[in-house]
């Protein structure tokens, strides 16, 4: 089963993939982490990737499609994964169908975490202080709130056609979320 987390920045993604990944026993593929490791080691990708990650915009496509690609050809994500942070573009959402219908398989869901801008903003700036990430500065907060609603939010009227988006309100306590998600998905 191929599970998608769709939200803005702050809304809890990475959390609740990390609940459901362990729960389902699915590998949890996470852009944004890859892209913090290949920072963090200082890859060639990594340095081209810092300059927009820092600044809050999106890493380009050319970057991220084959990074997407070879996360998905893993002998893990054979059967199945828990997508964090992609597809955040038209070209990538095309990239994960294309792969996915090539091997019989499709996105089976996808969780809309549903979180009010202020509370996104409030989140970000406490985990600023807590884990000193070099996007949560508020001029970066500021760009990947607007690069969200003009890149990435689009996407979901391009899978609601399929019916597989499910609304998931984003506050509350972290299990009153999951069990919200145990319900929509019914496991
Ligand atoms: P958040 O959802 O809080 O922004 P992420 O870790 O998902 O956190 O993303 C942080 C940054 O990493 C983004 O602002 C962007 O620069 C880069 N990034 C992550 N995933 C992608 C992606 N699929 N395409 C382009 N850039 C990405």
């Amino acid at each position: 089963m191929f599970i998608l987390i769709l939200g803005a920045p702050g809304s809890g993604k990475g959390t609740q993939g990390k609940i459901l990944a362990e729960r389902l026993g699915l590998p949890k593929i996470t852009t944004g982490d890859l892209l913090r490791a290949a920072m963090q080691a200082q890859t060639p990708l990594g340095t081209e990737a810092k300059k927009y990650y820092d600044a809050g915009k999106l890493v380009p496509d050319s970057v991220i499609l084959g990074m997407i690609k070879d996360e998905l050809a893993r002998p893990e994500a054979k059967d199945g994964a828990i997508l964090d942070g992609f597809p955040r573009t038209a070209a990538q959402a095309e990239l994960v169908d294309k792969t996915l219908a090539e091997r019989g398989q499709r996105l089976n869901h996808i969780l809309l975490l549903d979180v009010t801008e202020e509370e996104l903003v409030r989140r970000m700036r406490s985990r600023a202080q807590l884990e000193g990430r070099s996007d949560d500065t508020p001029e970066a907060i500021a760009t990947r709130l607007q690069v969200y609603q003009r890149d990435t939010a689009p996407l979901i009227a391009h899978y609601a056609q399929r019916g597989i988006v499910h609304r998931v309100p984003g506050t509350g306590t972290v299990e009153q979320i999951t069990e919200e998600i145990k319900r929509i998905i019914g496991r």
